[in-house]
């Protein structure tokens, strides 16, 4: 996956991952409008780049005089998982949705979010962002007691702490349970009373708060992964799901309490600013946008190179290479176009075309590229695969250097909080250095941003967001 914008898998072979619940999601949750499933399906839209593999949406309606869930869930990208009829379906004035992105599993459906149940004799739905580091523990534990697992995800671990809770109030038995977990999470929960928002004491993965004036002149109250699902609802922000909180809303207003101390360290994802939050998103407080140009301008003050065009590498390259260009004075050009309506598979012709798989994608512009010094901007570099083809492209469209910048500092380890990356085995910069890497890609140069460049470009303190996938310093001990 490289474009933001773009909803298929990158042309490279994604990573290899090995643990089978490594997601990257998006979660969103509505109560209070007559519209709630529709809405939630439109949240859902603006979060697709954060998982395309599975999406599901419960809504919380009435079946006989009695509260009742309907859920719909299934595989591949929201605007193809869902048709008119079954948004119809999804009746009721509150509901919850889910994106996701995991390869592996047997039956990805059973996966796919919002898990359902029946928890202390009421309907539960369930969504979460992230990835809970003592899930394998507890799930152990749970089974050698009796308990019946129906997924091979790490969220079903907190149905189960639910139900074996000994509090009948869901809200404290959701609090005893969440204490227990370990690593990332964003949930957002519904049952046949309430909807519940609550993230992990780290605050890893972002999750925001807004409210939308519905069709009878009140509110309603939302909760999404990131902001740019409020704008295409017409939504506000009101302010971020605190890290160790458990806001709810129910037919008596707002409520918080806190789960873990207001001053627990935390540990806020700077890949999310890096790489996978939408630049028109606000996350952590700051423009995902103009931290990816200040990316590019640190990297431009830092990484200088004598050229004569900055290049994004598109769509995720772009902000930083604006940045880039700014501070260096070298022009910015699209010398390279993307297709964006390119599927997941496409048949190749018996007769090999030179870098075929490639070039579907992205075209590179000779008319731009003729003679001329390239500077190629991208936002990371994982396993080097992408960087290697670019380098090629450019040079065939008659580039006389390709210099390479990563608006980021090497990429050293694998994340454990969500986000997917391969082994450590496969992380280029874990096993060759700079010039190595250079090498490999075949580029004249190569540069990355340092990690002073990274910490001045995001707004807030170095030590409240986790870089464990630059530094390897991760904030948690990794039980599983
Ligand atoms: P690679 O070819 O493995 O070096 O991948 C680097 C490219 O993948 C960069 O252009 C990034 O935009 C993109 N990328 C980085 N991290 C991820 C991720 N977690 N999931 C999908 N794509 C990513």
């Amino acid at each position: 996956m490289k474009s933001q914008s773009n909803l298929e898998p990158e042309f490279v072979e994604r990573p290899t991952r090995n643990q089978h619940w490594k997601d990257e999601c998006g979660v969103f949750g509505l109560w209070n409008d007559k519209e709630a499933s529709h809405l939630t399906y439109l949240g859902l839209y603006a979060l697709q780049h954060r998982g395309q593999e599975s999406t599901g949406i419960v809504s919380l309606t009435e079946k006989e005089g009695a509260p009742h869930h309907v859920h719909h869930k299934a595989m591949g990208l929201v605007a193809d998982a869902y048709k008119e009829k079954d948004l119809e379906r999804l009746r009721g004035r509150a509901a919850i949705g889910h994106v996701r992105y995991s390869t592996t599993g047997s039956n990805l459906l059973t996966n796919a979010q919002p898990l359902t149940a029946r928890v202390k004799n009421r309907p539960v739905a369930l969504a979460h962002n992230g990835n809970i580091v003592n899930a394998a523990m507890i799930r152990q534990e749970l089974s050698d007691e009796g308990s019946i697992f129906q997924g091979t995800n790490d969220t079903e671990v907190l149905l189960h702490l639910l139900a074996r809770s000994p509090e009948s109030d869901i809200i404290e038995a959701l609090k005893r349970s969440v204490s227990r977990l370990e690593g990332a999470f964003s949930f957002v929960f519904l049952d046949d009373r309430q909807m519940v928002a609550i993230r992990d004491p780290w605050g890893f993965r972002p999750l925001v708060l807004g409210k939308r004036l519905n069709a009878e002149g009140g509110y309603s109250t939302i909760v999404a992964s990131e902001t740019c699902a409020f704008d295409l609802i017409g939504a506000t922000f009101v302010r971020e799901i605190e890290p160790g909180e458990i806001f709810w809303i129910d037919k008596d207003g707002e409520h918080s309490i806190r789960f873990a101390d207001k001053n627990h360290k935390l540990a806020r994802c700077v890949f999310e600013h890096v790489y996978f939050a939408r630049p028109d998103s606000i996350v952590f407080g700051g423009s995902v946008y103009e931290t990816r140009k200040n990316l590019g301008r640190a990297l431009a003050h830092e990484n200088k190179v004598s050229a004569d065009l900055v290049v994004p590498v598109p769509d995720s390259g772009v902000p930083a290479a604006i940045g880039y260009s700014q501070e260096s004075g070298i022009p910015f050009e699209l010398g390279i176009i993307r297709n964006h309506y390119v599927g997941r598979t496409f048949i190749e012709p018996k007769q090999a075309i030179r870098s075929f798989g490639v070039k579907i994608k992205l075209n590179p512009q000779a008319a731009v590229l003729q003679g001329k010094r390239v500077i190629v901007i991208d936002d990371s570099l994982v396993r080097g695969t992408t960087s290697k083809k670019i380098v090629q492209l450019i040079r065939q469209a008659g580039a006389k250097e390709v210099h390479i910048r990563i608006a980021a500092p090497p990429t050293m380890g694998p994340c454990f909080y969500g986000v997917d990356t391969p082994n450590k085995s496969e992380l280029i910069a874990a096993n060759k250095s700079v010039q190595e890497i250079c090498n490999f890609v075949e580029a004249d140069s190569l540069g990355y941003l340092s990690f002073e460049g990274l910490f001045k470009s995001v707004k807030g303190e170095r030590g409240s967001f986790c870089a464990a996938c630059f530094d390897q310093k991760y904030p948690t001990p990794l039980y599983d």
